[in-house]
C-alpha cells in the first residue's frame, strides 16, 4: 500500500450516511482501496482493488470540492478496510478543516487518530475486535448474515462496554435478513442483553449511493 502523503484512494463522493445511529447525516465519504478480510457478503468488493494513488492534499481538495456542493460536517473514512494505510496525515488535515470524521472499520487494526466517531463492525468468522476499539467504538454493526447468530451476538455485548449500542443490520436489506434480524432482537431482549437495536441500509431505499 502506499504510504503518506500518498493513498490508494478508491472513490470520494458526498451523500447521506445510510447506516448507524449517524444515519440520515449529510456525509462526504473517502472509500480508500484494499480490505484485509473477504466477507462473502460484502457489498463493496469493488473497493478491495483498483483505485488511484492520491496524495492527501489532492484528497483534501476533493473533499473541499464536495463540500462546496453538499455541505456537510462530517467526513467518513471508509472502505475496503481504511485503516490498513496510514491515514495519520488525511485525518489530521480534514481536522484542520474543521470537519468531523468518522471511520467505518472491521476492527481488526487500529491507529491514534483525531476520530470523532468510530463505527466498528467485526465480521464472521472470528468476529476480532482491536482491544482499543473496543474502548473507543461509538457504535458496533453487525450485519445480519447466515454466520451471524445469537451466541456472537452475546460475545460482543459482553466484549464492549454496556454504552456503547450494537446494531443488527440485515445483509442489504434482504427480507429474510429482516426477519432473522428482529428475531435476534427479541431473542437478545429475552435473555437480558441491552442496549441492541435493528438498522437497514437507507441508501439502498432511497436508491441512492
Ligand atoms: S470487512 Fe467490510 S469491506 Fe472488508 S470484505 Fe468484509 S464487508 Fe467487505
Amino acid at each position: 500500500m502506499p504510504q503518506p502523503p500518498i493513498l490508494k484512494v478508491n472513490e470520494i463522493f458526498a451523500s447521506i450516511q445510510g447506516e448507524g445511529l449517524r444515519q440520515g447525516e449529510p456525509t462526504i465519504f473517502v472509500r480508500l482501496t484494499g480490505c484485509n478480510l473477504r466477507c462473502d457478503f460484502c457489498d463493496t468488493k469493488y473497493a478491495w482493488e483498483g483505485g488511484d494513488d492520491i496524495s492527501v492534499q489532492q484528497v483534501i481538495e476533493q473533499v473541499k470540492q464536495q463540500h462546496k456542493e453538499f455541505p456537510a460536517d462530517w467526513v467518513c473514512i471508509t472502505g475496503g478496510e481504511p485503516l490498513l494505510q496510514d491515514i495519520r496525515e488525511l485525518s489530521q488535515k480534514i481536522k484542520r478543516e474543521d470537519l468531523k470524521i468518522q471511520i467505518e472499520t472491521n476492527g481488526t487494526r487500529f491507529q491514534k487518530l483525531p476520530i470523532d466517531w468510530y463505527t466498528v463492525s467485526p465480521k464472521p468468522d472470528k468476529y476480532f475486535v482491536h482491544p482499543e476499539l473496543i474502548r473507543i467504538a461509538r457504535e458496533v454493526k453487525l450485519v445480519v448474515t447466515e454466520e451471524l447468530d445469537f451466541d456472537v451476538v452475546r460475545k460482543i455485548r459482553q466484549e464492549f462496554p454496556p454504552t456503547t449500542p450494537i446494531l443488527l443490520q440485515p445483509e442489504s436489506n434482504k427480507e429474510s435478513r429482516m426477519k432473522e434480524g428482529m428475531h435476534l432482537l427479541k431473542q437478545s431482549s429475552a435473555k437480558g442483553l441491552e442496549n441492541i437495536r435493528v438498522g437497514t441500509q437507507l441508501h439502498k431505499i432511497f436508491g441512492i449511493q
